[in-house]
């Protein structure tokens, strides 16, 4: 039989329950089934709804080839409060232990529901959230391959896979002294222990035990599934791959995988058309668009600062703000003073509340710079549009992925950003709402101002993300690299199945 009328392998898609995990890993699932491959999506009951809907976007209305299964998770029994069922409702970072306790029993759960099917039916191969640790057992049992999906792109995972061999922030005399972190020659990447991603901090809230898991669990698994594009990160899935000794199969950008424009639920909200039509009255490439991500938030003086750049600044801005509703009286009054939230045509700043619909906003031709938090989603987002960024890095694996941004993809200005942003929940206990504010308007402002302007390296960063784009949609097309390891990957589960299975 050739390879092509193989049956393919049914895979079992368990997103780690955080809403920036679940929606590229769904994705993943999304692009798995359209390339034939039946798949089931492992979620909870409060999220099952937000799963079926991206499901049903990305397959326009269908959800042939994808099932969503929802189990029980056990949040009143973990100490969360009931319905707490993703990392980013947790309330505070006190709780986070109990996160990570609840997913225990969860996969028991998940277990017991594959147990009680009948043997045709469950999965022969796992694509696990990275902290859903507990799959490699599930996977051992049902001899089935395991294959971790992480959110990082490789680059960052090198970077850290590079920091859990030689630990060279252990040796730094203090969080701010910089060491080398030599992965992808000839480019020198120079980090402090702060700007590191949580599990490499002296402090962190997820327990030890739980971050000895993690990394025995990445140790463990038969590949490591990325949302990324072989022809974007100079080469550091390869070299993730003679690293870690994995398969690795970059398959994205995931957010390409449905229509355009519907690949959100939100993205027909009152804050959707308004974003919208305001842009339509705005010139090409004339907006900046601020977005620090789902999450994002800054502390007041923080947003002051900010926001003193953008409203001083001579182009259109599009600004989502999260976290609004703790900002205090006066930030908010400053606000309201200064912004436009109604989205009149010839305002120049709109600010947005709620949730923008994102990737139709990069999409639009009236966007002409990005200033991010570097979250890998909203880069590869960006890349995927064209639009070149400026780096506000926030915490997580941020910092890394400004490097790639700014030093080997050439696509972005460094607003020159130090220290985490506090105010997010980063694991870290902050100083919250009095932390002050580490980035000064004048900062901002600068580079802003290289971004969206430049002069001819502006031009050259323009040029250069309109060449990402173009090799962004080519790599999920028929017979680019992310179609091709989309295939390869199904392959390489399904002759591990049947090598495990006999
Ligand atoms: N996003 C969005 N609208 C918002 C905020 C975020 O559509 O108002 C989406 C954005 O398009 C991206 C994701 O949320 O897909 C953010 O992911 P990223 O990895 O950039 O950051 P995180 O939220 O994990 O910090």
């Amino acid at each position: 039989m050739a390879a092509s009328q193989c049956p393919k392998p049914h895979f079992a898609v368990i997103p780690w329950p955080a809403t920036s995990h679940m929606i590229p890993i769904v994705d993943i699932a999304c692009l798995l089934a359209g390339h034939g491959a039946p798949v089931t999506v492992i979620t909870t009951p409060a999220s099952a709804q937000l799963v079926q809907s991206r499901v049903e976007r990305a397959g326009q209305g269908s959800s042939a080839g994808v099932t969503v299964t929802a189990i029980p998770f056990p949040a009143a029994e973990a100490g969360l409060p009931d319905g707490c069922e993703r990392l980013d409702h947790t309330p505070s970072v006190d709780l986070v232990p109990n996160f990570f306790d609840a997913t225990t029993p969860f996969g028991d759960a998940v277990a017991r529901h594959f147990r009680g099917l009948m043997a045709t039916r469950r999965p022969d191969c796992i694509v696990a959230g990275m902290c859903n640790t507990w799959a490699h057992g599930l996977a051992h049992e049902l001899g089935a391959p395991c294959f971790i999906f992480h959110g990082f792109c490789a680059f960052a995972l090198l970077c850290c896979e590079y920091l859990n061999t030689h630990k060279p922030h252990e040796a730094a005399a203090s969080l701010d002294e910089l060491f080398d972190v030599p992965v992808l020659p000839p480019f020198e990447f120079k980090f402090a222990r702060r700007q590191l991603p949580l599990q490499f901090l002296p402090s962190c809230s997820i327990p030890e035990v739980r971050l000895r898991e993690l990394r025995e669990f990445e140790m463990t698994v038969d590949g490591i599934v990325v949302n990324s594009f072989e022809e974007l990160e100079h080469g550091s899935a390869a070299r993730l791959a003679a690293a870690t000794g994995k398969a690795v199969f970059a398959v994205g950008p995931v957010s390409l995988c449905g229509a355009p424009g519907l690949l959100d639920s939100r993205a027909d909200s009152d804050d959707a058309r308004r974003c919208m039509a305001w842009l339509d009255a705005k010139q090409a490439r004339s907006v900046l668009y601020v977005s620090f991500g789902s999450a994002g938030r800054m502390p007041p003086a923080q947003v002051m600062q900010l926001g003193m750049a953008l409203v001083s600044c001579p182009w259109p801005v599009l600004w989502v703000i999260k976290g609004a509703d703790s900002l205090p009286d006066d930030v908010n009054d400053w606000l309201q003073d200064n912004t436009d939230a109604n989205g009149l045509p010839a305002s120049q700043c709109l600010a947005v509340r709620g949730w923008a619909p994102q990737v139709p906003i990069l999409e639009h031709p009236a966007v002409g710079g990005f200033l991010t938090h570097c979250g890998w989603r909203s880069t590869l987002e960006s890349v995927a549009a064209g639009v070149p960024m400026a780096t506000w890095p926030f915490t997580a694996e941020q910092f890394l992925n400004e490097k790639l941004i700014v030093d080997v993809l050439r696509v972005g200005v460094s607003v020159g950003v130090t220290k985490p942003t506090e105010g997010v929940l980063t694991g870290v206990k902050s100083g919250g709402r009095t932390a002050k504010a580490d980035v000064e308007t004048e900062q901002v402002k600068q580079a802003l101002d290289m971004l969206m302007d430049g002069g001819v390296d502006g031009e050259a960063r323009r040029a250069k993300a309109e060449e990402l784009k173009a090799k962004a949609k080519a790599a999920l097309q028929h017979g680019g690299s992310s179609y091709m390891n989309l295939d390869k990957l199904i392959q390489f589960a399904g002759s591990k199945w049947i090598s495990f299975s006999s």
